[in-house]
């Protein structure tokens, strides 16, 4: 992705798999441990593109899309899986 985090925490983040903070923090849930590992994949890619802008806008979802070209296969996974997971 060509940019990487200050510090990365793993917490229970609620409803959230994972969260990008200021300063280049980035939160995952400890729940994505139970997650296969091409999702926990996925989700730290979303994650790290948002170090790159705190939104959902087009050029977001450009630059996920060449890092993670399945990538709304791997959210439409997610959210039919979050209700399994608690969420
Ligand atoms: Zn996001």
């Amino acid at each position: 992705m060509g940019i990487e985090p200050e510090s990365i925490e793993i917490r229970d983040l609620g409803f959230r798999w994972g969260s990008c903070a200021s300063k280049g923090k980035l939160l995952f849930h400890w729940r994505l441990i139970l997650l296969p590992p091409e999702r926990i994949d996925y989700l730290i890619l979303h994650e790290l593109v948002h170090l790159h802008g705190h939104n959902h806008s087009p050029a977001s979802y450009d630059r996920l899309k060449r890092a993670a070209p399945d990538y709304e296969r791997q959210e439409e996974w997610l959210r039919r899986i979050g209700d399994q997971y608690g969420f």
